[in-house]
């Protein structure tokens, strides 16, 4: 596969080139796919696996970059499936592999800093430079349990989080969490440069499914309408599938981190709902002794919380959304429904 740079193909007309982006050090290299429409319009960045075993987002990243193609786009999407690349190719956990950072961590990064540091500048200094707009592709990873929920941003400017909201009501999945963060994360410090993002979060303890990639794609393909990227859905067609699911809108999150390392039982699974002041867990140690115990604090709605048995001190063991009565009342009912 041939080097690229991004700057170059986007002044392409009716193109997909697919290709490496040399990121600072010269062995590091991102796969990419450019897809330039024949007329102009705006910029869609799509990226998976910042986290590198959040395998539905990298999956769906993947189908995207084969299936569309110049002669429906109008203007250009850039495709990066695999931001850390590294961690990806040694399986480990949310961590670039040289420097064990997350790179969700690392914004604005460092040119001369570490790797994930020097893949951080590289996107803000040539990618975010080209983009309109942004679609973020997450993932429970190898330790998370989650529903599906998107975020949109917050914190940025009116305009920015009003476009961010209407990208991610697009989105097929029960909850929108507006994010109260600045500029944490890639979406969120697009966000500060004003660029509206979201970022997408389905898919369980680094597994995949077709369907859940299939889900994806479609959430991404209804953005993409919205921003007149790609062309009005023809009603006839079966694939289409229209965006129907109910939406709670979340603006206030509550992430409970673990005072203690130790074991970790939960008593809700994400997506249930639980009153205020309830038990949603205890961390007990090796010999079943209770450490600590995790009470709601609001009544509330669980996003994500650590699927696996093993718990580290200080890391977020469960985030849960607050949720007024009338919220709670039609997620039950919803929950009722699907039984
Ligand atoms: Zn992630």
């Amino acid at each position: 596969m041939k080097r690229i740079r991004l700057k170059d193909e986007l002044k392409n007309k009716n193109t997909k080139i697919q290709g490496l982006l040399t990121v600072g050090r010269e062995d590091v290299l991102l796969p990419v796919t450019v897809i330039c429409g024949k007329e102009e319009g705006k910029t869609v960045l799509v990226t998976g696996g910042i986290h590198n075993a959040e395998y539905v987002g990298i999956q769906a990243a993947i189908t995207l970059a084969e299936a569309l193609v110049p002669a429906e786009i109008t203007g250009r999407i850039v495709i990066l499936p695999l931001v850390n690349t590294t961690g990806f190719e040694h399986r480990t956990m949310s961590l670039v592999y040289e420097d064990g950072k997350n790179l969700n961590r690392e914004f604005p990064g460092n040119p001369d800093g570490t790797l994930a540091q020097q893949i951080c500048y590289f996107i803000e200094k040539e990618v975010f430079s080209e983009i309109d707009y942004y679609i973020d592709l997450h993932c429970g990873d190898g330790f998370e349990a989650l529903a599906p929920y998107v975020y949109c941003q917050g914190k940025a400017s009116e305009e920015v989080c009003r476009m961010s909201e209407q990208m991610a009501r697009q989105v097929q999945v029960p909850y929108i969490v507006q994010s109260q963060s600045g500029t944490g994360g890639a979406y969120n410090y697009a966000g500060a440069l004003g660029i509206p993002g979201i970022l997408l979060e389905r898919g369980n303890m680094a597994c995949w499914s077709p369907e859940e990639v299939e889900a994806d794609v479609q959430d991404v393909k209804r953005i993409l309408r919205l921003l007149e990227v790609l062309p009005e859905a023809q009603e006839a067609s079966e694939t289409v599938k229209k965006n129907t699911s109910p939406k709670v809108l979340i603006t206030e999150a509550i992430y409970q981190g673990a005072e203690k390392a130790g074991c970790w039982y939960p008593r809700f699974k994400p997506g249930q709902t639980a009153e205020k002041g309830e038990i949603l867990g205890e961390i007990r140690d090796y010999f079943g002794q209770v450490l600590e115990v995790h009470r709601a604090s609001e009544t509330c709605v669980i996003l994500y919380q650590i699927g696996s048995l093993t718990v580290q001190k200080q890391e977020t063991v469960i985030a849960y959304g607050k949720i007024c009565e009338e919220q709670l009342e039609l997620l039950t009912k919803a929950q009722e429904e699907d039984r």
